[in-house]
């Protein structure tokens, strides 16, 4: 069955043959971040496919995996394109490097996640945090629900972890 929702006033739609997100989605309507893992070579993958991007095989299983890493780059957004970020400008989006898996299989992959800056509670979050995160914060994942079957995976500051002393920024005006 397809999922039809309404984010911060945009459609969202996962139609009902794309199996593998709405598989996804589902697990982060219910709080908790699973990923593929390959049947065959047995890394996980991201985001969600029907076959292995390494070995191409299309066996695999869903599996928990922890929603903590850092962020590996950022953009920070002061004039949103899609009006239904207008009233939540500046934002950040985020790619986050997961600790699960990461350096394999080479050195320079990681499994890396989008998602927003958001506050703990999975709206997002407002213009102080937006100012301190950079590449190197240490982030975790929260989720923003939208509707049944449907959660968005999104990061706030991971308030426990050992943070950079200075994340790297652009340069501030
Ligand atoms: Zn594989």
């Amino acid at each position: 069955m397809s999922i039809k929702a309404d984010y911060l006033g945009m459609p969202l739609t996962i139609d009902e043959f794309d199996g593998e997100n709405l598989a996804y989605f589902r697990h982060c309507a219910g709080h908790a971040f699973h990923l593929q893992q390959c049947g065959a070579c047995n890394l996980l993958r991201y985001p969600p496919t029907t076959a292995c991007p390494w070995c191409m095989s299309p066996q695999s299983k869903w599996v928990p995996v922890e929603g903590k890493g850092e962020v590996h780059a950022y953009t920070e957004v002061h004039h949103a394109i899609q009006p239904a970020f207008k009233a939540h400008t500046p934002y950040l989006v985020l790619l986050v490097d997961l600790d699960t898996q990461k350096g394999k299989p080479s050195q320079h992959d990681a499994l890396r996640v989008v998602g927003n800056l958001a506050a703990p509670d999975g709206t997002l979050a407002p213009p102080e945090p937006v100012k301190a995160v950079g590449i190197g914060t240490r982030v975790r994942m929260v989720f923003s629900d939208v509707a049944p079957g449907l959660a968005l995976p999104q990061w706030t500051i991971d308030e426990d972890a050992a943070q950079p002393a200075k994340p790297w920024r652009y340069p501030q005006e």
